[in-house]
């Protein structure tokens, strides 16, 4: 089996898609190459049914799922639907999906995926340490993949590795991968997860000093160069930056309760002087930190008051402004 950076097939897929057939999505021709293991079939009933499937590249041995979910609709005015989700497994994940089977196909691709694992998590693991993805899709595959070896692993400092890793786009993905587990898909969903990672990633978000670091990773996001990111969300990859994500992703951080400290209190008020585009993210970030109480919206508007008046007075600041005060 050839590495998945050398693999074109693989390249070429992203890490997760969603196709609607009723929008004439065109299904990629890559995924026609996936091997299919295992096929799953539910009726709901005789106009409703899903389809889930592992499928496999024989070339490189990275394990896919796909779901397709088809309502023909009941009557002539019933909405109908015809869409297919595909994305890549973490060999973690593939081996639970494939353990459910008794399928000779299943059993000897279970066989082959165990005897590889800790090479294709090494290599990923040294594909990210040494910046070399060949392209962002797979390196969010190689992200999720070191993320699930290292929270298994019970290895805290391998998660934090990734938090600070030299590049800001895989700190962020990281950060949002964490929580996304931590606080499973309240806020989105991104990624399958299996309960044993949702309880390893909650481990470390709850732990003051495990919080203090994403906390702090994401706020010295602020005082790097912007970058581009891409964020999955409505069945869709959206062009985010990374301050963008960082005030996002501590918004998620300030509704766990986290107190937030003054220097990550400044960094996210110090969002709207820099452009008011991110008014709604951190608002959003600021916005879940004052509901903790009083002092907490007296921290807040103390520094809303310091911000030049132009800014201060934009509508969305101001409406913000008045919003905490009346709470
Ligand atoms: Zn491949």
């Amino acid at each position: 089996m050839i590495p998945i950076e050398k693999c074109a097939r693989c390249c070429a897929l992203p890490q997760k898609v969603t196709l609607d057939y009723q929008r004439h999505d065109v299904r990629p021709k890559e995924a026609d190459a996936l091997t299919p293991l295992l096929r799953e079939t539910d009726q709901i009933s005789s106009e409703e049914w899903t389809i889930a499937s592992i499928l496999r590249c024989e070339a490189c041995g990275t394990i896919y799922e796909s779901f397709v979910s088809k309502d023909e609709g009941h009557s002539f005015m019933d909405p109908t639907c015809d869409t297919e989700k595909i994305w890549r497994l973490s060999p973690h994940l593939a081996l639970e999906c494939l353990a459910t089977s008794r399928s000779k196909e299943a059993e000897a691709a279970r066989a082959d995926l165990s005897a590889r694992v800790s090479g294709v998590v090494g290599n990923l693991a040294t594909m990210l340490r040494e910046e070399r993805a060949p392209n962002w899709q797979i390196q969010k595959y190689a992200i999720e993949v070191e993320m699930d070896a290292a929270l298994l692993a019970g290895d805290r400092e391998r998660v934090i590795a990734l938090l600070r890793h030299p590049d800001p786009v895989v700190r962020v993905d990281s950060a949002f991968d964490l929580l996304h587990m931590a606080l499973e898909e309240r806020y989105w969903a991104a990624r399958s997860f299996t309960k044993a990672l949702a309880d390893a990633a909650r481990q470390i978000v709850t732990s003051e000093d495990g919080l203090a670091v994403l906390a702090g990773v994401l706020a010295g996001m602020f005082g790097m160069p912007v970058r581009t990111s891409f964020e999955y969300s409505d069945d869709a990859w959206r062009e985010r930056t990374t301050h963008r994500r960082a005030a996002r992703a501590l918004a998620i951080v300030a509704g766990t309760g986290f107190a937030l400290d003054a220097s990550l209190l400044d960094a996210l008020v110090a969002q709207f002087a820099i452009d008011a585009g991110y008014w709604s993210d951190a608002g959003w970030a600021l916005g879940e930190y004052v509901k903790g109480g009083p002092d907490r919206a007296a921290s807040v508007l103390a520094r809303l008051e310091r911000l030049p008046d132009a800014i201060r007075k934009a509508d969305a600041i101001a409406s913000f402004e008045k919003r905490v005060r009346s709470q």
